[in-house]
């Protein structure tokens, strides 16, 4: 038996969407880290995406050959999904999804299956994002320790666990238009209707993405181990709920963890436009960094009133628009005119470092999605946000941004989105005197998060619990 087959030995399989691999990479880096071998799998056609983007189209690469220079044991391999290389997986996403819970399945009991063929001792344990609705089966029948990473927060996990308790009480589904308090959910103190995930209301309770998150949670249930990209000391209250039923660690935010080498490992699904040199020329904290995440849709109004918001505004800002941000192949034209009327300004890019831009001392506030690796990130580098949730769980994430840890607003709470509005409130908020407030607050939130990584801090004394009882269970 060779040396790595005698230690332990994990298989990584993540969805293919931008908020899940980053997440799934760092984890991969820190379980390597701590002497585990892992053998991280791609679905072929992002591995391809990712080649394409950023090895000029060269398939071969191994992109944790430089993680593996640097002494960690990390194979990278890639498997198929049930669908061709060029299908459009974002623009088919529920055909896409469907698919996946239906005949993914037996493609990777099949995979597993082969990796164990030469040596049923070989993997100890998967870990599988929660939002995949096999691992159970899989892994009781190859007899692996079933690991489970959520990469969202701990409050939508506690209301995606109780959707059924959400059911009995008449919120699953839940009118889309009910103002009501939920305090009946363990762990959650009180959260309005109007803040549910997405995919609880009424209007998309039989979509693919809610049928979904229902099996998942079940299969979640039966998971050895929950790890959280969250920390206990933001969300207590929902963690040592969850901890009743099952281990949950929250061992957040990962892709902060310490001495972690995240810059070995390309996850960017676009290259990256630099935003340093023109920040550079901005005074600091005058500059509003907006951004949607990697792929929620928006439309050509919304993108409209926001161009003119920006310019009415007069704030300087970073936008990034990313390529397919309208969804159904539109482009996403700004309005003419736009760029010569913002001038120095606005920086309008495709895709760009977003921690980098977020750490730069010139950037001041975040017009953000409230995507949850948006949210952690701009929390870590002490950015005040103004929320403006579009779908999935981004309302949850914003109410706990605003409401909870008061470092946050809403942008047009009161559901209009027009270019006078939208500009009157980034123009406050920049320039109020509640950012002040803000600020303190979310300097406040950095340092929390910036302790529970350091040795000793919850985050890094949860991971090494983890693992702890990982092995204990695998021996
Ligand atoms: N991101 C980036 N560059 C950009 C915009 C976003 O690197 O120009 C990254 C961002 O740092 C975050 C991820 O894309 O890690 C988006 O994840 P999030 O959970 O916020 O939103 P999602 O894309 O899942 O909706």
């Amino acid at each position: 038996m060779g040396e790595r087959q005698r230690k332990v030995h994990g298989i990584m399989i993540c969805v293919p969407y931008q908020g899940h691999l980053s997440p799934f990479v760092d984890l991969a880096l820190k379980l390597a880290s701590n002497g585990i071998v892992i053998t991280f799998v791609h679905l072929e056609f992002l591995h391809r995406k990712l080649c394409d983007t950023h090895y000029a189209n060269k398939t071969d690469v191994d992109l944790f050959s430089k993680a593996r220079e640097l002494g960690l044991d990390i194979r990278c391999t890639t498997m198929t999904d049930p669908f061709p290389l060029d299908f459009d997986r974002d623009a088919n996403f529920n055909e896409y999804w469907e698919a996946m819970a239906r005949d993914f399945p037996p493609l990777v009991d099949e995979f597993v299956g082969n990796i164990l063929a030469s040596d049923r001792d070989m993997l100890h344990f998967l870990v599988a994002d929660t939002v995949y609705s096999w691992p159970a089966a899989v892994t009781r029948k190859y007899n692996l320790v079933n690991v489970s990473l959520w990469t969202q927060s701990a409050l939508v996990y506690c209301l995606g666990y109780h959707w059924d308790l959400l059911q009995q009480n008449g919120h699953f589904p839940c009118k889309d238009v009910a103002d009501e308090e939920i305090k009946y959910v363990p762990g959650v103190e009180s959260i309005n209707t109007k803040d549910l995930i997405a995919y609880l209301k009424q209007s998309q309770c039989e979509s693919v993405i809610s049928r979904a998150s229902r099996l998942q949670f079940e299969q979640a249930k039966m998971a050895d181990f929950v790890l959280h990209n969250t920390v206990e000391e933001l969300e207590p209250q929902a963690l040592s709920a969850l901890n009743q039923y099952m281990p949950n660690y929250a061992v957040g935010p990962l892709n902060f963890s310490q001495n972690l080498p995240t810059n070995t490992v390309t996850t960017s699904f676009w290259s990256k436009s630099d935003c340093t040199t023109w920040l550079g020329s901005k005074p600091p904290g005058s500059v509003l960094y907006v951004s949607f995440g990697s792929f929620v849709h928006t439309n050509k109004q919304v993108l409209e009133e926001l161009a003119y918001g920006l310019l009415l505004s007069q704030v300087n800002f970073v936008w990034v628009i990313r390529q397919g941000i309208l969804g159904d192949g539109a482009t996403s034209e700004l309005p003419a005119g736009f760029r010569e009327a913002v001038k120095e300004r606005g920086l309008v890019v495709g895709w760009c470092d977003q921690v980098e831009a977020l750490s730069n001392p010139a950037v001041g506030g975040f017009l953000t999605h409230s995507g949850w690796n948006s949210t952690l990130e701009s929390m870590w580098c002490g950015v005040p946000m103004i929320c403006y949730p579009i779908g999935f769980d981004q309302p949850c994430n914003s109410k706990l941004v605003v409401a909870d840890w008061k470092i946050g607003i809403r942008l047009c709470e009161d559901g209009s989105l027009d270019r006078e509005n939208v500009a009157h409130e980034i123009q406050s908020f920049m320039g109020g005197g509640d950012l002040e407030r803000l600020r303190q607050n979310v300097g406040r939130v950095s340092q929390i998060m910036k302790n529970a990584v350091e040795t000793d801090g919850s985050s890094k004394t949860n991971f090494d619990r983890f693992l702890k009882d990982l092995k204990a269970k695998i021996r």
